[in-house]
């Protein structure tokens, strides 16, 4: 099929103001040398911050170490990426203060720096990639912070992951977030609810509201409502289906992001912990002979090569990431044979599924005009670069632009906005060849059946749309739809031996037509809302897709050319059994080998109803409990 599908940055969308990357010298890392992507800013600094302060105790204190501390040494447990999931398994790890933790990062420290904690960036100052750096994609993400479904996550037990319920997601999920709610006026006039009982008080990761909201969600709400799509008092306990104000990662305190660096600054300060930036992994090593058992890795530091040993009984955790995990694997000898010999690269373990089963949502921006722009927030006024400068000021107080966030998030099967849902989920592809893909379909069909939320719509304040351009000066809501769970399946895999060359992403968007279908009608009805009251009426010209895009086959085309991906790629080292395309199993070892596990988004075998980093936090802590040996409810179910 002939897709061409945006990578890139909308017209118009928002660009660095100019006084913000260029300054601030500081990649933090006592370490090592300033990588390509380490963030350069220019005047002024914003004040310090905590952040900042807790990058001066790091670096008098012990988390970021130097290579003599690493190279040639052994570690009880060594950690391949200190992103999201990599930084939850090492606070846990390490607090057990027998076990030496080591985390290897590809990226810098950035501890403290400005282009993470500035909330309203939207990740344009990092081109919209995956995070490289301490707390990977947690610090260039939309902040966006919901829960899945309940029975998304159901089905990865019942795909044959015992312990991978619901139930324990919420337990792991509370024990990660610390919930700041909003203020009572805020709450009662702008529907902030919540239930206390489904939230945590005192996990590393704070969660709110943003201080500046865009101003038309209750009215949206409303306009939902009357179109039969209800509203939710709290979306996060496992039932989506309707319209609600969600979470951000963001601390309504101090109106800075949060990321998994949080971890480490509730950890403290740790003799056990060593984290080491700027080094790359390049392969995780085995003891020669028969099998795979870890005796260590390989990474790169000022372009040389150096080794790390696995402690006697050590464990190498793989968490670079759903992008990054699988190639590490086949660069370490681990996958396909036949995508291992084209490459050069002997085989150790025969695991044909690394690399396969790879899902990801998409964003489809529908975007149009504010009649009153007075009356909303929105970032489009940034675009200006001395508006931008101003707001920088402001955001020093506390105020301004700066401090504005999505809020509005409604979910909604298609048989709720669309006549078309019963002809077209007759054409869901039930069958399947790749290994265990009938079992993952079967539970898709049976969300639809279930009428789960299968379509997302994010309002985002701002112009986050393809092709046409925003006017100077307007003010634009982009109501941005996601499809949660399709069912075409791509392939990441590793397309050199150099560690540091990117790997091949074949996404095979839209292979399955229903996932073409079923956004043709979530564009619909995203153009049906717009000419809906209250919410009509606050709303101008459409500037995407625009006037001439009307027939299905015209949505067709323009969805084919300009959807973005939201960054959500999963499962490509799924846990599974072997034989139903599996990498990982249930308690995230790799198949095949001994003393080594996956831990990151790439593990989740089906990709569920929600932005992902809620679910890397929560699968991580879980999987932290089960290395830690308190997971062993898991083993008894598998052999019992
Ligand atoms: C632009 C963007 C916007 C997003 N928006 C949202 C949102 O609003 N809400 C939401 O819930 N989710 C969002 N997500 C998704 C979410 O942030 C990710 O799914 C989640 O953070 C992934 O966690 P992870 O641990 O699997 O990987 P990551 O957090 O990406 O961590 C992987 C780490 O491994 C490191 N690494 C990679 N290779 C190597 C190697 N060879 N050696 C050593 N280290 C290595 C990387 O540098 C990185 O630090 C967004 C993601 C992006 C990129």
């Amino acid at each position: 099929m002939d897709v061409n599908f945006h990578l890139g940055t909308p017209p118009g969308t928002l660009t660095c103001p100019s006084s913000l990357p260029k300054a601030l010298k500081h990649d933090l890392s006592p370490a090592g040398p300033l990588d390509d992507d380490s963030l350069i800013h220019t005047t002024p600094p914003l004040a310090p911050t905590p952040s900042l302060q807790f990058a001066t105790t790091i670096m008098s204190g012990s988390f970021l170490t130097t290579l003599d501390q690493v190279s040639g040494k052994a570690f009880d447990y060594i950690i391949i990426g200190g992103g999201t999931a990599g930084l939850v398994l090492a606070a846990r790890l390490s607090e057990d203060p027998a076990k030496s933790v080591l985390v290897l990062e590809a990226g810098g420290a950035h501890l403290g720096d400005p282009m993470i904690d500035l909330p309203a960036s939207y990740g344009k100052f990092f081109k919209n990639e995956e995070g490289k750096g301490l707390g990977g994609s947690s610090a260039t993400n939309f902040y966006l912070w919901n829960r899945p479904g309940e029975e998304d996550v159901n089905a990865w037990e019942r795909l044959g992951n015992p312990g991978w319920n619901w139930k324990n997601f919420l337990k792991y999920s509370i024990k990660c977030e610390k919930l700041i709610p909003a203020s009572e006026e805020a709450s009662t006039a702008e529907r902030l609810t919540y239930d206390e009982k489904l939230h945590g008080a005192d996990g590393p990761v704070v969660l709110g509201w943003p201080n500046m909201r865009p101003g038309w969600d209750v009215v949206l709400q409303d306009t939902l409502e009357a179109l039969g799509i209800p509203r939710i008092f709290e979306p996060q306990g496992g039932d989506r289906v309707g319209s609600s104000m969600d979470l951000s990662t963001v601390d309504p305190r101090t109106n800075k992001r949060v990321t998994s660096v949080a971890y480490l600054e509730q950890a403290g300060t740790r003799p056990n912990l060593k984290v080491l930036v700027n080094a790359p992994v390049a392969r995780i090593l085995s003891v020669p002979g028969e099998g795979f058992t870890t005796s260590g890795v390989e990474f790169l530091f000022g372009g040389e090569k150096h080794t790390v040993s696995t402690a006697v009984n050590g464990e190498v955790v793989l968490s670079a990431g759903a992008i990054k995990s699988p190639q590490v694997l086949e660069l370490s000898g681990i996958g396909d044979t036949k995508i291992l010999n084209a490459l050069g690269i002997e085989t150790k373990v025969d695991l044909p599924s690394v690399g396969t089963n790879a899902q990801d949502h998409l964003f489809a921006g529908v975007a149009y005009e504010l009649k009153d722009p007075e009356k909303y927030n929105t970032i489009d006024p940034l675009l200006d670069p001395a508006v931008a400068e101003e707001h920088l000021k402001l955001y020093a107080e506390g105020k301004g632009l700066f401090t504005l966030g999505i809020v509005g998030i409604s979910m909604a099967p298609l048989k709720s906005i669309s006549d078309n849902a019963g002809e077209i989920e007759s054409t869901v592809p039930t069958g399947g060849d790749a290994p265990g893909l009938a079992e993952q379909r079967a539970e898709q069909v049976a969300r639809f059946k279930e009428g789960a939320a299968n379509a997302e719509f994010v309002t985002i304040p701002g112009f986050y749309s393809f092709p046409n351009p925003p006017s100077p000066g307007a003010k634009h809501v982009s109501v941005c739809t996601t499809l949660n769970r399709p069912f075409s399946r791509g392939t990441i895999h590793a397309a050199s031996r150099d560690p540091l060359a990117p790997p091949e992403i074949d996404p095979h968007y839209f292979e399955e037509d229903i996932d073409r279908l079923t956004y043709i009608e979530q564009v619909k009805f995203v153009r049906k809302l717009a000419q809906t009251e209250p919410f009509a009426s606050l709303l101008g010209r459409e500037v995407n897709p625009g006037p001439d895009v009307r027939s299905d086959a015209d949505i067709s085309l323009w969805l084919k050319k300009y959807l973005t991906t939201v960054h959500h790629t999963s499962s490509t080292c799924s846990m599974l059994p072997r034989d139903k395309g599996g990498v990982v199993d249930p308690e995230l070892r790799v198949y095949g080998t001994k003393g080594l596990r996956v831990v990151d988004l790439s593990v989740v075998p089906l990709i569920p109803s929600a932005h992902t980093q809620s679910i890397v936090y929560a699968v991580a802590e879980q999987a932290a409990d089960i290395i830690k040996g308190n997971g062993l409810y898991i083993t008894a179910k598998c052999t019992g």
